[in-house]
């Protein structure tokens, strides 16, 4: 932004939940926005997005068809990280990115999205003889599991080896029997106020490697969601992820 850019004016929707929270706190101390209103559910139903540039939404999947409704008339940019979307609401979300731009990512972490891409270049390299799992961890109040970013993360190792996803994806519980060659298992453990931790695991005979990125505070997200609203704002319509953001090749 120069010195003439008029600031990027944000709402939030979702700003009063612990993403959400943080996202408000956050732009409070970023002069390239201005935070132009704060959505929740109370208050829904009667805000004007007219004036707003770009909405970062941190509610929950739940609320997609209410958030795509408000947006409908306007030409607002859209940054979401919710997950656990159903496919229904992927597709709404999808024919929202066909007239206007929409960036989502299941976590804006850039060390996520550094991980995300060293676990291709790991997979590929080390090739199928090379068990794959991942794990994750959260606090007691998330809502879905795996977290989106253990499937984002599944998702690049099928890609790296050529496996279908989430076709391939096993969750290990009671008699699974041995392991499948070409599957990949997910777990996960919920509790306290872990902010997030994943790790993929490659498994050789005699030797494995252990990727893991460990989140300490929430604001990490929310800055990573700020620098994506200062980089959509303005964009043509279309469908953007961080990695348009942060240079990073996967
Ligand atoms: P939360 O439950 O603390 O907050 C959700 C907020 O949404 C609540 O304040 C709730 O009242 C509000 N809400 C619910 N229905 C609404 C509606 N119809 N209209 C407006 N607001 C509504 O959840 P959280 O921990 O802040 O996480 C929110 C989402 O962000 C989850 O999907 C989570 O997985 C995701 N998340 C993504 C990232 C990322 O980097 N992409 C990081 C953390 C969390």
């Amino acid at each position: 932004m120069s010195a003439v850019d008029p600031a990027i004016r944000i709402g939030v929707f979702g700003a009063a939940g612990r993403m959400g929270q943080r996202i408000v706190a956050c732009a409070a101390d970023d002069p390239a926005v201005v935070l132009a209103c704060e959505v929740d559910r109370a208050d829904a139903a009667r805000v004007d997005l007219s004036d707003v540039d770009v909405v970062i939404d941190f509610a929950v999947a739940e609320a997609t068809d209410a958030l795509l409704e408000m947006l409908g008339p306007t030409a607002a940019a859209l940054v979401s990280g919710v997950t656990g979307r159903t496919p229904g609401q992927e597709a709404a979300i999808a024919a929202r990115a066909e007239v206007a731009p929409v960036l989502t990512a299941a976590n804006f972490s850039v060390g996520v999205a550094v991980l995300r891409a060293v676990v291709r270049h790991a997979a590929r390299a080390l090739g199928p003889g090379w068990d794959a799992e991942i794990f994750e961890t959260h606090h007691r109040g998330k809502a879905d599991a795996p977290s989106g970013t253990a499937l984002a993360l599944g998702a690049d190792v099928a890609a790296a080896r050529g496996l279908t996803w989430p076709g391939d994806r096993r969750v290990r519980d009671g008699r699974t029997g041995a392991r499948e060659a070409d599957t990949i298992g997910t777990a996960a453990l919920r509790g306290g106020d872990v902010a997030g931790e994943h790790t993929v695991f490659l498994f050789g005979d005699g030797e494995r490697l252990e990727l893991t990125h460990r989140a300490s505070h929430r604001d990490i997200f929310a800055r990573g969601a700020l620098r994506a609203a200062r980089w959509i704002a303005g964009r043509p319509a279309g469908r953007y992820g961080l990695e348009d953001v942060i240079a990073v090749e996967y």
